[in-house]
């Protein structure tokens, strides 16, 4: 049932005008990371770490859940790799369209702002050559 809404989905020329990078990081790219860091994590932990559950009380838990998603996206290659990965799948579930909104400003742990816009724009690049 699902996979045929996917595929009805899929059919559609989908868009998307208000999308976070660090709201918005897919499950496999967290994953691929964590391994690069010889870090593992259940399924169950990613979700919890990386979704807001029914029972969030307040705007500060919401927040809180982009804490997890900024730790991983400090490195260029981390960013390159999340912005491209997004993109795909954002194309793969029937996206023509998105509006990616991220704040350079978040990712200066060891960048710089412009090396963070940059990072985004290669993966961006690396989606438009895929
Ligand atoms: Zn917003």
């Amino acid at each position: 049932m699902i996979s045929a809404i996917i595929e009805d989905l899929k059919m559609q020329n989908l868009i998307d005008l208000h999308l976070h990078l660090d709201g918005s990081l897919p499950v496999l790219s967290v994953k691929k990371i964590l391994a690069k860091e010889g870090k593992t994590m259940s399924d169950q932990e990613l979700k919890e770490r990386l979704s807001v559950g029914e029972d969030c009380q307040n705007l500060a838990e919401y927040l809180d859940k982009f804490n997890f998603p900024l730790e991983l996206m400090q490195s260029a290659e981390n960013l390159h790799l999340l912005t491209c990965d997004l993109l795909k799948d954002l194309r793969s579930q029937g996206l023509v369209y998105a509006e990616i909104r991220f704040a350079p400003q978040q990712h200066t742990k060891t960048l710089t702002q412009a090396e963070a816009v940059q990072a985004v724009i290669a993966g961006l690049e690396d989606f438009y050559a895929w």
